[in-house]
């Protein structure tokens, strides 16, 4: 049986937008697992330290066999494969991969929180999720149209199609 996740992408070092058209086609390569869509990218003003450059994001739809500790592994090797150091908590990253949504699944251990716990707070993670579904809702029910409405503002801007690669 397949699940249907959201992965929310982001990059802000060494040409983003590559970054995240690169993962865009390893997550479709994943072991058992389809892309069913992916979204436009955004730039936003970074969180937490403001000395870093801007980020470009985005999300991807996928429909997969992976359990979601599996998929959080293929996650974390995907950014070590992009080259991904971790300088400071929310410092600057070639790649990061969040595991947003995951089927109707909550869970809440060590490795990992689903949905996302920030989710509710990030324009450039809730945007994306809507261009790919309108009407996605969380597992308690809330739409994301909902949680977007209400999310401070990070200025996001869409980026034209010539930005992507
Ligand atoms: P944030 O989680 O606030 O976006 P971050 O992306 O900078 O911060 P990371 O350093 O990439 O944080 O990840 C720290 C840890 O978060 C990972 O090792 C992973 O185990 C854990 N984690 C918990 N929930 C998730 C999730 N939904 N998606 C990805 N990683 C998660
Ligand atoms: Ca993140
Ligand atoms: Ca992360």
């Amino acid at each position: 049986m397949k699940t249907d996740v959201f992965i929310g992408l982001g990059s802000n070092l060494q040409e983003p937008s590559a970054q995240l058209a690169g993962a865009v086609a390893e997550l479709a390569a994943l072991p058992d697992t389809t892309l069913i869509a992916q979204s436009p990218f955004y730039t936003s003003s970074p969180v937490g330290p403001q000395d870093q450059p801007d980020f470009v994001n985005g999300a991807v739809w996928l429909s997969t066999g992976l359990d979601p500790h599996a998929l959080l592994d293929q996650l974390q090797a995907i950014e070590q494969a992009h080259g991904r150091e971790r300088f400071s908590h929310w410092g600057p990253r070639t790649l990061d991969l969040d595991l947003l949504i995951f089927g109707n699944h909550v869970l809440d251990d060590d490795r990992l929180s689903v949905p996302h716990c920030e989710l509710p707070n990030r324009d450039f993670a809730l945007q994306p999720l809507l261009d790919l579904k309108p009407d996605l809702t969380l597992p308690n029910g809330t739409a994301v149209a909902a949680l977007r409405a209400q999310c401070p503002d990070n200025r996001l801007r869409r980026l034209l199609p010539p930005d992507y690669s």
